[in-house]
């Protein structure tokens, strides 16, 4: 049986959260790409550290490809 990969229709938008790559502190887990740049913001207006590393997450499902449809 083939299998094909989609994004869970039950679990969208994709969770995002942002790192610290100076003192690996973490924004908390967000939804829109700019919460966590506002945090790296905050972040960098506290401590001077300037850069950061965006982790993202998508929830998948798989589903069976009907041969021959
Ligand atoms: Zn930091």
């Amino acid at each position: 049986m083939r299998w094909k990969v989609l994004p869970d229709p039950a679990r969208r938008p994709p969770i995002r959260y942002v790192q610290c790559k100076e003192c690996d502190a973490r924004s908390e887990v967000v939804v829109s790409q700019a919460e966590g740049d506002l945090w790296s913001m905050h972040h960098s207006g506290r401590t001077n550290h300037r850069q950061y590393r965006e982790f993202a997450a998508s929830d998948l499902v798989t589903e069976p490809v009907r041969e021959g449809a």
